[in-house]
């Protein structure tokens, strides 16, 4: 959930059934997805006592204004229904969108903040409770829980596993109506989270479970568009910022064989992305910066979480290139057809995956040994962490540390 994220009802034509099922076939998820562990194999641990079906008080932190500090206060939640899971969260990974919505950053059209604000969705977590008709979980498994925890499952996206692109509006797991509680409902800053077993993946063992949160979010958002566009081998790809969102994309792109570069405007990033793979780094403070490599990219990716003009990024693209903007609040500005219409360019966004295809990406990095760059942080250093990755200082997710 980045960048658009509270606009769920963006008009992208959806993959069908079948381009979904080639296309992760194509970058071998199909057969990924195949080799999940199944449920109680090696993660399952006996939880360490009977959670009860709830309802639950746990404790959480959150804030109470847009510049209030963060702190601990208690909040519901619900009694398990048949399909939910309840998840003792271990790490929850702190998003840029986090930071938008507890400072309410985000003006029309999104909603505004409801406090007190309890944000936090790249969830990991030891299953302590299941509702009667759960299969794929059981006490002491490892889940993840993103930042959508519920949709229509009706709709035509639904229906093609692309709940993302809800057309009746996906629920957030946090600052959206809680349609069981009243009010609106708190994220991952806490102790424990309900979710339906249906917006719950499985963590393969062998993960690190604290460099795994952040693929919930940064990681599926970033994969999600190279998987639809068939990002592939010996394709330039250009990564444009390179926070919590980009180093992921660099490691994804890199992957998938392509030839990655890497636009950053912080020059201690760029020995850092050579050592992630990518084969140059360019540091930019100015569009000017970026002529030299016009008519360079089949796939450029922008995971800076502010607006930056759009023209000059088109213009890096050759024929039929893609510009897929993951990170930008509103506006998206300076789109011009002469950026586009010269090289026949496309310009979209995109938001995280659908969850059939959150799973098979998180089985393909535990495959491949892919996780996040993370510093583990303690809850009462959240405010801190904001502060720094404002500064361009996180190297690269900050992970709080519920254990
Ligand atoms: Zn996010
Ligand atoms: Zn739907």
């Amino acid at each position: 959930m980045c960048g658009n994220c509270s606009d769920n009802s963006h008009p992208d034509a959806p993959a069908s059934p079948a381009r979904r099922r080639a296309l992760l076939a194509g970058a071998g998820l199909a057969a990924a997805s195949s080799l999940a562990v199944m449920p109680g194999q090696a993660q399952a641990q006996a939880p360490s006592a009977p959670a009860g079906n709830g309802p639950w008080r746990v404790r959480a932190y959150g804030n109470q204004r847009a510049d209030g500090p963060f702190g601990p206060l208690e909040i519901p939640r619900r009694a398990l229904r048949p399909n939910d899971v309840l998840i003792d969260i271990m790490y929850c990974a702190i998003c840029h969108s986090d930071i938008h919505i507890a400072r309410q950053e985000w003006g029309p059209p999104y909603p505004a903040t409801n406090f007190p604000c309890v944000p936090g969705h790249e969830i990991i977590g030891r299953v302590a409770a299941v509702g009667s008709e759960v299969t794929r979980f059981r006490p002491g498994d490892i889940a993840g829980a993103g930042a959508m925890i519920d949709s229509c499952g009706e709709c035509e996206n639904c229906v093609n596993d692309l709940e993302q692109y809800c057309v009746k509006g996906w629920t957030l797991n946090f600052n959206t109506p809680d349609k069981y509680l009243g009010g609106y409902n708190y994220g991952g800053f806490s102790q424990r989270v309900v979710v339906p077993e249906r917006f719950t993946v499985r963590i393969p063992p062998g993960m690190n479970l604290a460099a795994a949160a952040p693929l919930m979010c940064a990681g599926i958002t970033t994969f999600s568009p190279m998987q639809h566009w068939a990002v592939k081998v010996g394709q330039r790809v250009g990564v444009i910022g390179m926070g919590g969102l980009g180093h992921l994309a660099v490691k994804l792109a890199v992957a998938r064989g392509a030839h990655v570069t890497v636009f950053t405007t912080t020059p201690a990033k760029v020995a850092d992305a050579k050592k992630m793979g990518a084969r140059e780094a360019v540091v930019w403070t100015k569009p000017d910066a970026l002529k030299a490599y016009a008519n360079s990219f089949d796939f450029l990716i922008s995971t800076v979480p502010t607006s930056v003009p759009t023209h000059p990024i088109t213009s890096m693209l050759r024929l039929d290139g893609t510009y897929v903007i993951v990170g930008a609040r509103e506006p998206i500005e300076d789109i011009r057809g002469s950026g586009l219409w010269l090289q026949r360019r496309q310009v979209s966004a995109s938001l995280m995956g659908g969850m059939a295809e959150t799973q098979a990406f998180i089985d393909y990095c535990a495959r491949r040994d892919i996780v996040a760059d993370i510093e583990l942080i303690k809850p009462d250093q959240i405010d801190r962490a904001f502060e720094r990755i404002k500064t361009k200082d996180a190297r690269y997710r900050f992970v709080v540390d519920f254990t």
